[in-house]
């Protein structure tokens, strides 16, 4: 079984099992897909956005929480390795 996201002419987006890959387009060619909203025969894939996790997904999530330091102290009493 797979699973696709559908949405119809109207923006109405549900999610359809399918036996298979195949089973869809077979489906697809019968008009035997139709919109649970609005019954619109014309729908199609939806192209899922990718979504992120939301826990260190974050873009340049390799830099360092804290600004390197010289070790030595870089700016005074500012530089938090001096605490
Ligand atoms: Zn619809």
């Amino acid at each position: 079984m797979i699973r696709y996201r559908l949405v119809c002419s109207h923006d109405h987006e549900f999610d359809q099992w399918f036996d298979s890959m195949a089973d869809y387009d077979t489906q697809k060619a019968a008009v035997a897909l139709s919109c649970p909203e609005c019954g619109d025969t014309a729908v199609s894939k939806s192209l899922m956005a990718p979504r992120l996790s939301g826990s260190g997904g974050t873009v340049g999530s390799s830099a360092d929480p804290v600004p390197p330091c010289g070790g030595g102290g870089c700016g005074g009493g500012m530089c938090p390795a001096l605490n």
